[in-house]
């Protein structure tokens, strides 16, 4: 009972990370193959055994609904892409797991759960830190009170753009990748703070900067900063860029101790620290909870395992939906420069 899993977009994610990964999953199995590019189409479907006629093109992809080997379609296309191409996975009968962010608007987040419902198949978010054992075992240690009441969240994701254009590469292009870093790897910076402090933000006031004069951002922004406020009256600071250097890390500061991620949500090479004041003064612990590279297979395995057993998805639509409201409201509120109040479910008061 292995789950086969079309793979639509062959670019860098799909074939440097996850695909290589299906050799360490114990219920997926890749069985089709869906680009827009024959030679790659053919090299790639036959490196990974994949049979001629489970070999699609986008315009042959509706033919997948006759095919019994597929069970879900892993869509790993640019992010402007999400949407339409999940609902034809929906379309054509078959579970969805889908890259992040989950589309560019909270309309189209809307639509493809309704979509979902609507065809009675699941639908998950690519979010690998939930199944990464350093941020498993971070979300345990905030659910335990490790830092004492939590006061302050701060998360930094940068990287320094190549010279390109939005013609040239689409991490630029504003109606494939949004506002960019925020929604490419500020994402991570944002789950982290939903998921060690357990809370959605009440309030969040931010800034972004577009240099003029730069083809890398003439179309989106260069650098995300927000300040959010939680009920509990902890605050977070996330900062996010694509013209600085690189850099990945989380901390969760409570009243008694912190929580040092860094670097946080990379492939590889996580480290977790657990800095504390004991009775001899300071004290750290350091964290060895298992090998990050397990979370690429346990996303693949926790699809196949909900789709056998009818059970809940842990990174569902739903999530991918409540980030990207919170996505808007960052920008709504870089826009308008001014704090936007939100509801619980992420919207923002009018
Ligand atoms: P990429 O540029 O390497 O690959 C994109 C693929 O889409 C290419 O094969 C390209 O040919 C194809 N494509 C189809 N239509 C296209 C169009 N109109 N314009 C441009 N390309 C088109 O990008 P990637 O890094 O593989 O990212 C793909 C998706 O995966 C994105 O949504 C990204 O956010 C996500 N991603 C997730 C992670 C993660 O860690 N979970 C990491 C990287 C990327």
């Amino acid at each position: 009972d292995s789950l086969g899993f079309a793979i639509v977009g062959l670019g860098g994610y799909a074939l440097n990370q996850m695909m290589p990964r299906f050799a360490d999953a114990e219920r997926a199995h890749v069985s089709a193959v869906v680009s827009g590019n024959p030679d790659k189409l053919r090299k790639v479907g036959d490196a990974y055994g994949v049979p001629r006629d489970a070999q699609y093109s986008y315009e042959s992809f509706a033919d997948i609904a006759q095919n019994p080997n597929v069970d879900a379609v892993y869509i790993v296309l640019p992010s402007g892409l999400h949407a339409e191409w999940t609902e034809r996975a929906f379309a054509a009968g078959k579970h969805v797991l889908c890259e992040k962010p989950m589309a560019l608007s909270s309309a189209e987040c809307e639509r493809m759960i309704a979509v979902s419902r609507r065809a009675d198949r699941k639908l998950m978010i690519g979010y690998r830190s939930h199944f990464e054992p350093h941020n498993l075992k971070a979300m345990d240690l905030m659910a335990q009170d490790a830092v004492g009441p939590l006061r302050l969240i701060r998360s930094e994701q940068a990287s320094r753009m190549e010279p390109t254009t939005p013609s040239e590469n689409w991490r630029v292009n504003r109606a494939l990748a949004g506002g960019g870093p925020l929604e490419d790897t500020g994402i991570y910076g944002l789950q982290a703070a939903l998921y060690l402090s357990r809370e959605m933000p009440e309030s969040i006031s931010a800034a972004a900067f577009r240099p003029s004069g730069d083809p890398r951002f003439a179309e989106i922004f260069a650098h995300v900063a927000s300040q959010w406020r939680f009920p509990s009256g902890a605050v977070a600071h996330l900062a996010t860029s694509y013209d600085s250097l690189g850099t990945n890390f989380v901390h969760a500061r409570g009243a008694t101790g912190a929580l040092i991620m860094e670097p946080a949500t990379s492939y590889s090479g996580q480290n977790l620290v657990l800095e504390g004041r004991g009775a001899d003064g300071r004290t750290s612990r350091d964290f060895e909870p298992g090998d990050p590279t397990v979370q690429f297979a346990r996303q693949l395995d926790h699809l196949a395992d909900a789709v056998r057993d009818g059970t809940s998805i842990r990174t569902p639509g739903e999530m991918g939906l409540r980030d990207v409201r919170l996505i808007e409201a960052i920008y709504a509120s870089a826009a308008a420069g001014r704090t936007v109040m939100l509801n619980p479910d992420g919207t923002m008061k009018s």
